[in-house]
Protein backbone atom coordinates (compact mmCIF):
# COMPACT_ATOMS: atom_id res chain seq x y z
CA UNK A 1 0.00 0.00 0.00
CA UNK A 2 1.09 3.69 -0.88
CA UNK A 3 0.19 6.38 1.79
CA UNK A 4 0.11 9.85 0.62
CA UNK A 5 -3.00 12.07 2.25
CA UNK A 6 -6.02 14.44 1.17
CA UNK A 7 -8.05 16.59 2.64
CA UNK A 8 -11.78 16.11 2.74
CA UNK A 9 -14.46 18.10 4.36
CA UNK A 10 -11.95 19.70 6.30
CA UNK A 11 -9.87 16.34 7.57
CA UNK A 12 -7.23 14.28 6.44
CA UNK A 13 -7.93 11.10 4.50
CA UNK A 14 -4.68 9.08 4.60
CA UNK A 15 -4.89 7.80 0.33
CA UNK A 16 -4.01 3.95 0.68
CA UNK A 17 -3.38 2.49 -2.87
CA UNK A 18 -4.85 -1.06 -2.58
CA UNK A 19 -1.74 -3.44 -4.03
CA UNK A 20 -2.28 -6.85 -2.68
CA UNK A 21 -5.74 -8.54 -4.42
CA UNK A 22 -4.42 -11.97 -5.05
CA UNK A 23 -4.51 -15.18 -3.31
CA UNK A 24 -1.19 -15.86 -1.42
CA UNK A 25 -0.37 -19.15 -1.19
CA UNK A 26 3.31 -20.79 -0.97
CA UNK A 27 5.00 -17.05 -0.63
CA UNK A 28 3.60 -15.93 -3.79
CA UNK A 29 0.57 -13.30 -4.78
CA UNK A 30 -1.42 -15.73 -7.20
CA UNK A 31 -4.97 -16.05 -9.25
CA UNK A 32 -7.71 -18.46 -8.35
CA UNK A 33 -7.50 -21.37 -10.27
CA UNK A 34 -10.65 -20.74 -11.50
CA UNK A 35 -9.87 -17.46 -12.08
CA UNK A 36 -12.71 -15.72 -10.51
CA UNK A 37 -12.90 -12.71 -8.51
CA UNK A 38 -14.96 -10.72 -6.14
CA UNK A 39 -15.87 -7.51 -5.24
CA UNK A 40 -14.82 -5.76 -1.75
CA UNK A 41 -16.81 -2.50 -1.00
CA UNK A 42 -16.69 0.30 1.00
CA UNK A 43 -18.98 0.85 3.49
CA UNK A 44 -19.27 4.38 3.78
CA UNK A 45 -20.26 4.59 -0.43
CA UNK A 46 -21.48 0.96 -1.20
CA UNK A 47 -19.10 1.56 -3.45
CA UNK A 48 -16.58 -1.39 -4.98
CA UNK A 49 -12.82 -0.86 -3.53
CA UNK A 50 -10.98 -3.54 -5.50
CA UNK A 51 -11.63 -6.98 -6.83
CA UNK A 52 -9.98 -9.60 -5.14
CA UNK A 53 -9.09 -13.12 -6.37
CA UNK A 54 -12.02 -15.25 -5.17
CA UNK A 55 -10.50 -18.56 -3.28
CA UNK A 56 -12.20 -21.69 -3.61
CA UNK A 57 -12.13 -25.54 -2.99
CA UNK A 58 -8.99 -25.95 -5.15
CA UNK A 59 -6.86 -23.03 -3.74
CA UNK A 60 -7.73 -24.08 -0.37
CA UNK A 61 -6.08 -27.47 -1.52
CA UNK A 62 -3.05 -25.80 -3.00
CA UNK A 63 -2.54 -23.75 0.43
CA UNK A 64 -2.74 -26.64 2.58
CA UNK A 65 -0.43 -28.72 -0.14
CA UNK A 66 2.10 -25.75 0.48
CA UNK A 67 1.86 -25.64 4.22
CA UNK A 68 1.75 -29.20 4.49
CA UNK A 69 5.00 -29.74 2.85
CA UNK A 70 6.53 -26.53 4.55
CA UNK A 71 5.21 -28.51 7.99
CA UNK A 72 6.64 -31.80 6.82
CA UNK A 73 9.80 -31.10 5.33
CA UNK A 74 10.22 -27.43 6.00
CA UNK A 75 12.34 -25.39 8.38
CA UNK A 76 9.71 -23.70 10.43
CA UNK A 77 8.42 -26.34 13.07
CA UNK A 78 12.15 -27.90 13.41
CA UNK A 79 13.94 -24.32 14.03
CA UNK A 80 14.72 -23.76 17.55
CA UNK A 81 12.09 -21.62 19.30
CA UNK A 82 14.25 -18.53 19.61
CA UNK A 83 14.71 -18.25 15.81
CA UNK A 84 10.54 -18.56 15.30
CA UNK A 85 10.62 -15.50 17.54
CA UNK A 86 13.35 -13.67 16.16
CA UNK A 87 11.11 -13.88 12.85
CA UNK A 88 7.89 -12.95 14.71
CA UNK A 89 9.80 -10.22 16.08
CA UNK A 90 10.58 -8.61 13.05
CA UNK A 91 7.39 -9.46 11.06
CA UNK A 92 6.13 -7.30 14.83
CA UNK A 93 8.69 -4.30 13.90
CA UNK A 94 7.40 -4.32 10.41
CA UNK A 95 3.93 -4.30 11.38
CA UNK A 96 4.61 -1.31 13.18
CA UNK A 97 6.46 0.64 10.56
CA UNK A 98 2.69 0.09 8.46
CA UNK A 99 0.20 1.12 11.19
CA UNK A 100 -1.33 3.85 9.54
CA UNK A 101 -1.77 1.89 6.36
CA UNK A 102 -3.26 -0.84 7.92
CA UNK A 103 -5.69 1.36 10.05
CA UNK A 104 -6.81 2.93 6.92
CA UNK A 105 -7.37 -0.51 5.10
CA UNK A 106 -9.93 -1.41 8.01
CA UNK A 107 -10.84 1.84 7.92
CA UNK A 108 -12.08 1.66 4.13
CA UNK A 109 -12.53 -1.94 4.03
CA UNK A 110 -15.05 -2.21 7.31
CA UNK A 111 -16.08 1.42 8.14
CA UNK A 112 -13.80 1.19 11.79
CA UNK A 113 -13.03 4.75 12.93
CA UNK A 114 -9.34 5.26 11.65
CA UNK A 115 -7.85 7.00 15.14
CA UNK A 116 -9.00 4.34 16.72
CA UNK A 117 -7.10 1.48 14.49
CA UNK A 118 -4.15 3.80 14.62
CA UNK A 119 -3.85 4.22 18.58
CA UNK A 120 -5.16 0.59 19.56
CA UNK A 121 -6.10 -1.65 17.06
CA UNK A 122 -3.17 -2.49 14.85
CA UNK A 123 -0.62 -1.17 18.17
CA UNK A 124 -2.38 -3.74 20.28
CA UNK A 125 -1.83 -6.44 17.56
CA UNK A 126 1.67 -5.60 17.18
CA UNK A 127 2.11 -6.13 21.40
CA UNK A 128 -0.07 -9.16 20.83
CA UNK A 129 2.18 -10.50 17.85
CA UNK A 130 5.40 -9.58 20.10
CA UNK A 131 4.09 -11.94 23.30
CA UNK A 132 3.96 -14.94 21.25
CA UNK A 133 7.37 -13.98 19.42
CA UNK A 134 8.34 -14.06 23.32
CA UNK A 135 6.68 -16.95 24.23
CA UNK A 136 7.82 -19.29 21.16
CA UNK A 137 10.86 -20.43 23.08
CA UNK A 138 9.16 -20.66 26.20
CA UNK A 139 6.93 -23.88 25.19
CA UNK A 140 7.98 -27.03 27.24
CA UNK A 141 6.74 -29.91 28.60
CA UNK A 142 6.62 -31.39 31.65
CA UNK A 143 9.49 -34.61 33.48
CA UNK A 144 6.98 -36.88 34.76
CA UNK A 145 7.51 -38.76 38.30
CA UNK A 146 5.71 -42.05 37.40
CA UNK A 147 6.36 -45.11 39.39
CA UNK A 148 10.08 -46.38 40.75
CA UNK A 149 9.99 -48.50 37.50
CA UNK A 150 9.51 -45.87 34.63
CA UNK A 151 11.10 -42.43 33.52
CA UNK A 152 8.82 -40.39 31.41
CA UNK A 153 8.77 -37.07 29.56
CA UNK A 154 6.01 -34.68 27.95
CA UNK A 155 7.08 -33.13 24.83
CA UNK A 156 4.49 -30.12 23.16
CA UNK A 157 4.63 -30.50 19.75
CA UNK A 158 2.83 -28.00 17.24
CA UNK A 159 -0.26 -29.96 15.74
CA UNK A 160 0.67 -29.19 12.36
CA UNK A 161 -1.20 -27.19 9.15
CA UNK A 162 -4.13 -25.35 10.87
CA UNK A 163 -6.78 -23.69 9.53
CA UNK A 164 -7.69 -20.10 10.40
CA UNK A 165 -11.13 -18.41 9.44
CA UNK A 166 -12.30 -15.49 10.74
CA UNK A 167 -14.33 -12.57 10.75
CA UNK A 168 -14.74 -8.87 9.63
CA UNK A 169 -15.35 -7.18 12.43
CA UNK A 170 -11.23 -6.74 13.69
CA UNK A 171 -9.61 -7.74 10.72
CA UNK A 172 -5.85 -6.91 11.90
CA UNK A 173 -6.77 -7.81 14.87
CA UNK A 174 -8.59 -11.17 14.43
CA UNK A 175 -5.44 -12.14 11.82
CA UNK A 176 -2.93 -11.43 14.43
CA UNK A 177 -5.12 -13.44 17.18
CA UNK A 178 -5.09 -16.56 14.86
CA UNK A 179 -1.56 -16.47 13.28
CA UNK A 180 0.44 -15.03 16.40
CA UNK A 181 0.30 -17.91 18.35
CA UNK A 182 -0.21 -20.69 15.45
CA UNK A 183 3.21 -19.37 13.92
CA UNK A 184 4.62 -19.12 17.38
CA UNK A 185 3.44 -22.87 18.26
CA UNK A 186 5.50 -23.95 15.04
CA UNK A 187 2.34 -24.53 13.17
CA UNK A 188 1.71 -24.09 9.40
CA UNK A 189 -1.04 -21.61 8.57
CA UNK A 190 -3.72 -21.57 5.90
CA UNK A 191 -6.12 -18.14 6.87
CA UNK A 192 -9.69 -17.11 5.10
CA UNK A 193 -10.33 -13.71 5.94
CA UNK A 194 -14.07 -12.75 5.71
CA UNK A 195 -15.27 -11.98 2.38
CA UNK A 196 -16.13 -8.62 3.68
CA UNK A 197 -12.63 -7.43 4.45
CA UNK A 198 -9.60 -8.99 2.73
CA UNK A 199 -7.24 -6.03 2.21
CA UNK A 200 -5.45 -6.55 5.49
CA UNK A 201 -4.42 -9.47 5.82
CA UNK A 202 -3.49 -9.48 1.93
CA UNK A 203 -1.18 -6.85 2.99
CA UNK A 204 0.07 -8.77 6.11
CA UNK A 205 0.85 -11.70 3.95
CA UNK A 206 3.10 -9.24 1.61
CA UNK A 207 4.77 -7.95 5.35
CA UNK A 208 5.16 -11.52 6.50
CA UNK A 209 7.36 -12.49 3.68
CA UNK A 210 9.62 -9.35 4.32
CA UNK A 211 10.51 -10.21 7.69
CA UNK A 212 11.84 -13.90 6.36
CA UNK A 213 8.44 -15.96 7.30
CA UNK A 214 9.52 -19.12 4.87
CA UNK A 215 6.95 -20.09 1.99
CA UNK A 216 4.37 -22.10 2.70
CA UNK A 217 4.01 -21.16 6.63
CA UNK A 218 1.38 -18.39 5.76
CA UNK A 219 -1.14 -18.77 2.85
CA UNK A 220 -3.95 -16.31 3.09
CA UNK A 221 -6.55 -17.06 0.71
CA UNK A 222 -9.72 -14.37 0.61
CA UNK A 223 -12.67 -16.45 -0.31
CA UNK A 224 -16.78 -16.84 0.48
CA UNK A 225 -17.61 -18.95 3.64
CA UNK A 226 -20.07 -21.79 1.56
CA UNK A 227 -16.48 -22.66 -0.55
CA UNK A 228 -13.36 -21.78 0.73
CA UNK A 229 -14.21 -21.93 4.67
CA UNK A 230 -16.37 -25.09 4.33
CA UNK A 231 -13.48 -26.33 1.85
CA UNK A 232 -11.07 -25.60 5.26
CA UNK A 233 -13.22 -27.19 7.62
CA UNK A 234 -13.79 -30.42 5.44
CA UNK A 235 -10.06 -30.64 4.55
CA UNK A 236 -8.52 -34.17 4.77
CA UNK A 237 -5.09 -32.77 5.63
CA UNK A 238 -5.68 -29.76 8.08
CA UNK A 239 -5.15 -30.83 11.57
CA UNK A 240 -6.82 -27.93 13.45
CA UNK A 241 -9.24 -25.63 12.82
CA UNK A 242 -9.74 -22.29 15.23
CA UNK A 243 -12.65 -20.53 13.94
CA UNK A 244 -14.35 -16.92 14.91
CA UNK A 245 -17.71 -16.04 13.66
CA UNK A 246 -21.54 -16.73 14.13
CA UNK A 247 -22.45 -19.24 16.75
CA UNK A 248 -24.46 -20.62 13.50
CA UNK A 249 -21.37 -21.14 11.72
CA UNK A 250 -19.31 -22.14 14.28
CA UNK A 251 -21.70 -25.67 14.31
CA UNK A 252 -21.08 -26.03 10.63
CA UNK A 253 -17.66 -25.95 11.02
CA UNK A 254 -17.55 -28.44 13.57
CA UNK A 255 -19.77 -30.89 12.37
CA UNK A 256 -17.32 -30.65 9.07
CA UNK A 257 -14.52 -31.07 11.43
CA UNK A 258 -16.16 -34.26 12.47
CA UNK A 259 -17.17 -35.75 9.43
CA UNK A 260 -14.06 -35.62 7.67
CA UNK A 261 -11.12 -36.27 9.90
CA UNK A 262 -12.14 -35.44 13.40
CA UNK A 263 -9.93 -32.28 13.45
CA UNK A 264 -9.91 -30.43 16.83
CA UNK A 265 -11.69 -27.29 16.51
CA UNK A 266 -11.71 -24.50 18.69
CA UNK A 267 -14.94 -21.73 18.26
CA UNK A 268 -14.87 -18.08 19.37
CA UNK A 269 -18.69 -17.06 18.53
CA UNK A 270 -21.54 -14.53 19.02
CA UNK A 271 -22.24 -12.88 22.63
CA UNK A 272 -24.97 -10.96 24.32
CA UNK A 273 -23.13 -9.96 26.92
CA UNK A 274 -24.50 -8.22 30.49
CA UNK A 275 -23.45 -5.29 32.29
CA UNK A 276 -24.88 -4.82 35.52
CA UNK A 277 -25.03 -1.49 37.69
CA UNK A 278 -25.58 -1.43 41.23
CA UNK A 279 -26.86 1.28 43.02
CA UNK A 280 -23.69 2.80 44.35
CA UNK A 281 -22.03 2.89 41.37
CA UNK A 282 -20.94 6.29 40.17
CA UNK A 283 -23.87 7.19 37.50
CA UNK A 284 -21.52 8.98 34.83
CA UNK A 285 -18.96 6.89 35.14
CA UNK A 286 -21.66 3.34 34.43
CA UNK A 287 -23.31 5.53 31.92
CA UNK A 288 -20.01 6.22 30.04
CA UNK A 289 -18.87 2.11 30.35
CA UNK A 290 -22.72 0.95 29.53
CA UNK A 291 -22.45 3.27 25.75
CA UNK A 292 -18.83 2.18 25.28
CA UNK A 293 -19.89 -1.36 25.63
CA UNK A 294 -22.84 -1.32 23.64
CA UNK A 295 -21.15 1.30 21.10
CA UNK A 296 -17.87 0.43 20.27
CA UNK A 297 -17.30 -0.32 16.84
CA UNK A 298 -20.47 0.54 16.14
CA UNK A 299 -21.72 -2.83 18.08
CA UNK A 300 -19.86 -4.91 15.81
CA UNK A 301 -18.06 -6.66 18.45
CA UNK A 302 -18.48 -10.20 19.76
CA UNK A 303 -18.11 -9.39 23.79
CA UNK A 304 -20.15 -6.30 23.55
CA UNK A 305 -21.86 -5.56 26.11
CA UNK A 306 -25.44 -4.56 25.26
CA UNK A 307 -28.03 -6.26 27.77
CA UNK A 308 -27.52 -3.38 30.70
CA UNK A 309 -28.98 -4.41 33.73
CA UNK A 310 -29.71 -1.44 35.78
CA UNK A 311 -30.27 -1.54 39.91
CA UNK A 312 -33.79 0.43 40.19
CA UNK A 313 -32.52 3.04 42.78
CA UNK A 314 -30.41 4.85 40.02
CA UNK A 315 -32.89 3.39 36.85
CA UNK A 316 -34.53 6.56 36.10
CA UNK A 317 -30.87 8.71 36.16
CA UNK A 318 -29.19 6.31 34.51
CA UNK A 319 -32.41 6.32 31.10
CA UNK A 320 -32.06 9.58 30.72
CA UNK A 321 -28.11 10.33 30.63
CA UNK A 322 -27.78 6.98 29.03
CA UNK A 323 -29.86 8.31 25.91
CA UNK A 324 -28.22 11.77 26.07
CA UNK A 325 -24.86 10.24 25.59
CA UNK A 326 -26.42 8.20 22.78
CA UNK A 327 -27.94 11.29 21.37
CA UNK A 328 -24.74 13.18 21.47
CA UNK A 329 -22.49 10.67 20.23
CA UNK A 330 -21.54 11.92 16.40
CA UNK A 331 -22.39 9.51 13.46
CA UNK A 332 -20.52 10.05 10.23
CA UNK A 333 -17.15 9.03 8.13
CA UNK A 334 -14.57 6.54 10.19
CA UNK A 335 -11.77 9.11 9.33
CA UNK A 336 -13.08 12.27 10.76
CA UNK A 337 -11.16 12.35 13.69
CA UNK A 338 -14.74 14.38 15.58
CA UNK A 339 -16.66 11.10 14.46
CA UNK A 340 -17.43 8.73 17.33
CA UNK A 341 -19.21 6.03 14.85
CA UNK A 342 -18.77 5.13 11.68
CA UNK A 343 -20.77 2.51 9.30
CA UNK A 344 -21.97 -1.05 9.61
CA UNK A 345 -19.81 -3.57 7.27
CA UNK A 346 -22.43 -4.12 4.67
CA UNK A 347 -25.80 -3.42 3.52
CA UNK A 348 -26.82 -7.01 4.78
CA UNK A 349 -25.58 -6.26 8.84
CA UNK A 350 -27.18 -2.51 7.99
CA UNK A 351 -30.54 -4.00 6.95
CA UNK A 352 -30.45 -6.96 9.87
CA UNK A 353 -30.24 -4.76 12.10
CA UNK A 354 -32.76 -2.18 11.34
CA UNK A 355 -34.93 -5.17 11.37
CA UNK A 356 -33.93 -6.11 14.43
CA UNK A 357 -35.30 -2.46 16.04
CA UNK A 358 -38.42 -2.36 14.03
CA UNK A 359 -39.13 -5.91 15.79
CA UNK A 360 -37.59 -4.12 19.00
CA UNK A 361 -40.76 -1.19 18.97
CA UNK A 362 -43.28 -3.97 17.72
CA UNK A 363 -42.00 -6.15 21.09
CA UNK A 364 -43.29 -3.47 22.80
CA UNK A 365 -40.10 -1.90 24.15
CA UNK A 366 -39.52 1.87 24.66
CA UNK A 367 -37.28 3.88 22.22
CA UNK A 368 -35.68 6.32 24.04
CA UNK A 369 -32.90 6.95 21.36
CA UNK A 370 -31.72 6.73 17.90
CA UNK A 371 -33.78 4.17 16.06
CA UNK A 372 -33.35 5.34 12.57
CA UNK A 373 -31.04 5.05 9.59
CA UNK A 374 -28.64 8.00 8.93
CA UNK A 375 -26.48 9.68 6.28
CA UNK A 376 -27.82 10.01 2.49
CA UNK A 377 -25.34 7.35 1.53
CA UNK A 378 -23.54 4.27 2.72
CA UNK A 379 -24.70 1.89 5.96
CA UNK A 380 -25.02 3.97 9.22
CA UNK A 381 -27.18 3.63 11.96
CA UNK A 382 -27.95 6.08 14.47
CA UNK A 383 -27.13 4.77 18.13
CA UNK A 384 -30.12 3.08 19.47
CA UNK A 385 -31.47 2.23 22.87
CA UNK A 386 -34.45 0.58 24.30
CA UNK A 387 -35.44 0.62 28.01
CA UNK A 388 -38.68 -1.75 29.20
CA UNK A 389 -37.33 -4.48 27.39
CA UNK A 390 -38.67 -7.90 28.81
CA UNK A 391 -35.98 -11.22 29.32
CA UNK A 392 -37.67 -13.09 26.65
CA UNK A 393 -37.63 -10.24 24.24
CA UNK A 394 -35.88 -11.11 20.56
CA UNK A 395 -33.59 -8.14 21.12
CA UNK A 396 -32.83 -9.24 24.68
CA UNK A 397 -31.90 -12.77 23.21
CA UNK A 398 -30.64 -12.16 19.82
CA UNK A 399 -26.89 -10.86 19.14
CA UNK A 400 -27.56 -7.60 16.87
CA UNK A 401 -23.82 -7.15 16.08
CA UNK A 402 -25.21 -3.48 15.31
CA UNK A 403 -25.47 -0.31 17.97
CA UNK A 404 -28.58 -1.66 19.69
CA UNK A 405 -28.87 -1.42 23.58
CA UNK A 406 -31.07 -2.69 25.96
CA UNK A 407 -31.97 -1.42 29.20
CA UNK A 408 -33.51 -3.78 31.95
CA UNK A 409 -33.65 -3.32 35.84
CA UNK A 410 -33.48 -5.16 38.27
CA UNK A 411 -34.07 -5.00 42.14
CA UNK A 412 -31.30 -7.74 44.57
CA UNK A 413 -28.47 -9.05 43.54
CA UNK A 414 -30.01 -12.81 43.09
CA UNK A 415 -32.27 -11.15 40.51
CA UNK A 416 -29.42 -9.59 38.66
CA UNK A 417 -27.51 -12.42 38.47
CA UNK A 418 -30.43 -14.91 37.38
CA UNK A 419 -31.17 -12.25 34.58
CA UNK A 420 -27.09 -12.00 33.39
CA UNK A 421 -26.84 -15.87 33.32
CA UNK A 422 -30.58 -16.01 31.50
CA UNK A 423 -28.70 -16.30 27.36
CA UNK A 424 -27.08 -19.38 25.65
CA UNK A 425 -24.24 -17.14 25.51
CA UNK A 426 -21.58 -16.55 27.51
CA UNK A 427 -18.56 -14.37 26.51
CA UNK A 428 -18.44 -11.72 28.66
CA UNK A 429 -19.62 -9.66 31.04
CA UNK A 430 -19.64 -5.67 33.21
CA UNK A 431 -19.80 -5.05 36.56
CA UNK A 432 -20.66 -1.91 38.29
CA UNK A 433 -20.30 -1.32 41.81
CA UNK A 434 -17.51 -0.12 44.60
CA UNK A 435 -18.77 -3.05 46.78
CA UNK A 436 -16.07 -5.71 46.55
CA UNK A 437 -18.42 -8.44 48.40
CA UNK A 438 -20.71 -7.76 45.79
CA UNK A 439 -18.51 -7.93 42.73
CA UNK A 440 -16.69 -11.36 43.73
CA UNK A 441 -20.26 -13.27 44.18
CA UNK A 442 -21.42 -11.62 40.60
CA UNK A 443 -18.40 -12.64 39.53
CA UNK A 444 -18.01 -16.21 40.31
CA UNK A 445 -22.12 -16.86 39.57
CA UNK A 446 -21.65 -15.34 36.07
CA UNK A 447 -21.12 -18.27 33.34
CA UNK A 448 -18.85 -16.30 31.03
CA UNK A 449 -15.75 -16.76 29.85
CA UNK A 450 -14.58 -12.72 31.15
CA UNK A 451 -15.21 -10.82 33.64
CA UNK A 452 -15.11 -6.75 33.89
CA UNK A 453 -15.09 -4.88 37.05
CA UNK A 454 -15.42 -1.38 36.74
CA UNK A 455 -14.10 -1.33 33.38
CA UNK A 456 -14.76 -3.07 29.78
CA UNK A 457 -13.30 -4.31 26.78
CA UNK A 458 -10.10 -4.75 29.15
CA UNK A 459 -8.05 -6.69 26.82
CA UNK A 460 -3.94 -7.18 27.26
CA UNK A 461 -2.36 -10.19 25.65
CA UNK A 462 -1.84 -12.04 28.47
CA UNK A 463 -5.26 -12.28 29.19
CA UNK A 464 -7.16 -15.44 27.77
CA UNK A 465 -10.54 -14.25 25.47
CA UNK A 466 -13.48 -16.96 25.03
CA UNK A 467 -16.14 -18.14 25.43
CA UNK A 468 -18.70 -20.30 28.13
CA UNK A 469 -21.96 -22.32 27.07
CA UNK A 470 -22.56 -21.26 23.12
CA UNK A 471 -20.16 -18.82 22.62
CA UNK A 472 -17.60 -21.55 21.78
CA UNK A 473 -14.10 -23.01 23.81
CA UNK A 474 -11.26 -22.58 23.17
CA UNK A 475 -9.53 -19.09 23.93
CA UNK A 476 -7.60 -16.54 21.94
CA UNK A 477 -4.89 -14.40 23.00
CA UNK A 478 -3.07 -15.30 26.87
CA UNK A 479 -0.54 -18.94 27.21
CA UNK A 480 -4.30 -20.90 26.55
CA UNK A 481 -4.55 -19.94 23.00
CA UNK A 482 -0.56 -20.73 22.42
CA UNK A 483 -1.92 -24.15 23.63
CA UNK A 484 -4.40 -24.72 21.41
CA UNK A 485 -1.43 -25.46 18.79
CA UNK A 486 0.28 -27.79 20.66
CA UNK A 487 -0.80 -31.01 21.30
CA UNK A 488 1.30 -33.57 23.85
CA UNK A 489 3.52 -36.67 23.32
CA UNK A 490 4.07 -38.77 26.26
CA UNK A 491 7.61 -40.63 26.38
CA UNK A 492 8.48 -43.33 28.77
CA UNK A 493 11.20 -45.42 29.51
CA UNK A 494 11.80 -48.05 31.62
CA UNK A 495 14.62 -47.33 34.58
CA UNK A 496 17.98 -50.24 34.45
CA UNK A 497 17.04 -53.07 35.39
CA UNK A 498 13.78 -52.46 36.26
CA UNK A 499 10.92 -55.16 35.05
CA UNK A 500 7.65 -53.69 33.57
P1 LIG B 1 -19.91 -15.62 10.06
O1 LIG B 1 -19.99 -16.80 10.93
O2 LIG B 1 -20.96 -15.39 9.06
O3 LIG B 1 -18.53 -15.62 9.25
C1 LIG B 1 -17.28 -15.80 9.88
C2 LIG B 1 -16.34 -16.46 8.91
O4 LIG B 1 -16.83 -17.76 8.59
C3 LIG B 1 -16.19 -15.72 7.58
O5 LIG B 1 -14.84 -15.79 7.17
C4 LIG B 1 -17.08 -16.53 6.65
O6 LIG B 1 -16.70 -16.45 5.30
C5 LIG B 1 -16.89 -17.92 7.19
N1 LIG B 1 -17.96 -18.88 6.86
C6 LIG B 1 -19.26 -18.61 6.56
N2 LIG B 1 -19.92 -19.75 6.28
C7 LIG B 1 -19.03 -20.76 6.42
C8 LIG B 1 -19.12 -22.18 6.28
N3 LIG B 1 -20.23 -22.78 5.93
N4 LIG B 1 -18.01 -22.91 6.53
C9 LIG B 1 -16.85 -22.32 6.90
N5 LIG B 1 -16.70 -20.99 7.03
C10 LIG B 1 -17.78 -20.20 6.80
O7 LIG B 1 -19.77 -14.41 11.06
P2 LIG B 1 -19.61 -12.88 10.69
O8 LIG B 1 -20.96 -12.37 10.36
O9 LIG B 1 -18.51 -12.68 9.73
O10 LIG B 1 -19.08 -12.30 12.07
C11 LIG B 1 -19.92 -11.94 13.08
C12 LIG B 1 -19.96 -13.02 14.13
O11 LIG B 1 -18.66 -13.30 14.62
C13 LIG B 1 -20.74 -12.57 15.33
O12 LIG B 1 -21.59 -13.60 15.75
C14 LIG B 1 -19.68 -12.31 16.38
O13 LIG B 1 -20.11 -12.41 17.69
C15 LIG B 1 -18.66 -13.32 16.04
N6 LIG B 1 -17.36 -12.92 16.59
C16 LIG B 1 -16.87 -13.61 17.66
C17 LIG B 1 -15.66 -13.26 18.22
C18 LIG B 1 -15.11 -14.01 19.42
O14 LIG B 1 -13.94 -13.85 19.73
N7 LIG B 1 -15.90 -14.81 20.08
C19 LIG B 1 -14.94 -12.20 17.69
C20 LIG B 1 -15.47 -11.51 16.59
C21 LIG B 1 -16.68 -11.90 16.05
Amino acid sequence: ANRSSEKHEGFEVPKVDVKFTKLFINGQFVDAVSGKTFETRDPRTGEVIARIAEGDKADIDLAVKAAREAFDNGPWPRMSGYERGRILHRFADIVEQHVEELAALDTMDAGKLFQVGKLFDVPSSVQLLRYFAGAADKVHGATLKMSQRMQGYTLKEPVGVVGHIVPWNYPTTMFFFKVGPGLAAGCTVVIKPAEQTPLSALFCAHLAKEAGVPDGVLNVVPGFGATAGAAIASHMDIDKVSFTGSTEVGRLVMEAAAKSNLKPVSLELGGKSPVIVFDDADVDMAVNLANMATFTNKGEICVAGTRIYVQEGIYDTFVKKAAEVAKRSVVGDPFNPHVHQGPQVDKDQYEKILKYIDMGKREGATLVAGGKPCGNKGYYVEPTIFTDVKDDMVIAQDEIFGPVMALMKFKTVEEAIQKANNTRYGLAAGIVTKNIDIANTVSRSIRAGAIWINCYFAFEPDAPLGGYKMSGFGKDMGMDSLDKYLQTKTVVTPLYNSPW
